[in-house]
């Protein structure tokens, strides 16, 4: 299966990939999580990203294509196909990804739309942690740590993101809405579009997707 997650930070795109490739054996490839432990680990890509990243606007076409297509390359990615969580962001990533796999007689099978409103986006992204020892995530409103601070699984602090500041959630929130649309538009006009209420509980989600993408069991 070689799937797109599409739709805006803190729709809970992350979450479901997470839980879908665990299912299926299938890479969850994340451009945000690419990135972040690049500038984590303080690589050459980590000092090219980090303005972008701090502030909310995009990584220019050519270093974030590069990075996946290394990534899409990959053995596992080859054999089991992927999950990709985070891209592509515009159309232009699109048409590099379809031209990419089309060189490799791929193409992607689905693509599912996480449908949300602003106002909650807001909830959720002020409320997102993750711990900076494990980087388990958790949301201060949704699924609280145990203790608050600490991490259930290593006790390590847990931090906001850079990025879920309030400036930056409004500026990721402005370039979503100029980037998304078109993008499902792309999307649609292939037929590959599956659109999912994304305001729901977690599992009921994930249930929906297993069934509409005939992987239930
Ligand atoms: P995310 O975790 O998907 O919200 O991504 C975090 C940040 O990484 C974004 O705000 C962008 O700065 C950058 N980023 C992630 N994916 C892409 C992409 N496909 N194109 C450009 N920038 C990206």
């Amino acid at each position: 299966m070689r799937l797109i997650l599409l739709g805006p930070p803190g729709s809970g795109k992350g979450t479901q990939a997470a839980v879908l490739s665990r299912r299926w054996g299938a890479p969850h490839v994340s451009t945000g999580e690419i990135f972040r432990e690049a500038i984590r680990s303080d690589s050459e890509l980590g000092s090219k990203v980090r303005r972008y990243t701090e502030t909310g606007e995009l990584v220019p076409d050519e270093i974030v294509n590069e990075i996946v297509f290394d990534r899409l390359a990959r053995r596992d990615c080859q054999e089991k196909g992927f999950l990709l969580d985070g891209f592509p962001r515009t159309v232009a990533q699109a048409r590099a990804l379809d031209g990419w796999l089309a060189d490799r007689g791929d193409g992607i099978d689905r693509v599912v739309d996480f449908e949300i409103g602003d106002e909650e986006l807001i909830r959720r992204l002020s409320g997102r942690r993750h711990c900076e020892k494990c980087g388990r995530d958790y949301n201060i409103v949704f699924r609280p740590p145990r203790n608050a601070g600490l991490c259930d699984v290593c006790s390590g602090r847990l931090v906001a993101r850079k990025d879920d500041s309030p400036e930056s959630i409004r500026r990721r929130l402005e370039v979503t809405t100029e980037t998304l649309n078109p993008l499902r538009d792309y999307y649609h006009a292939k037929g590959l579009v599956f659109a999912i209420d994304a305001t729901g509980d977690v599992q009921e989600i994930t249930e929906v997707l297993l069934a509409e993408l005939g992987c239930a069991k």
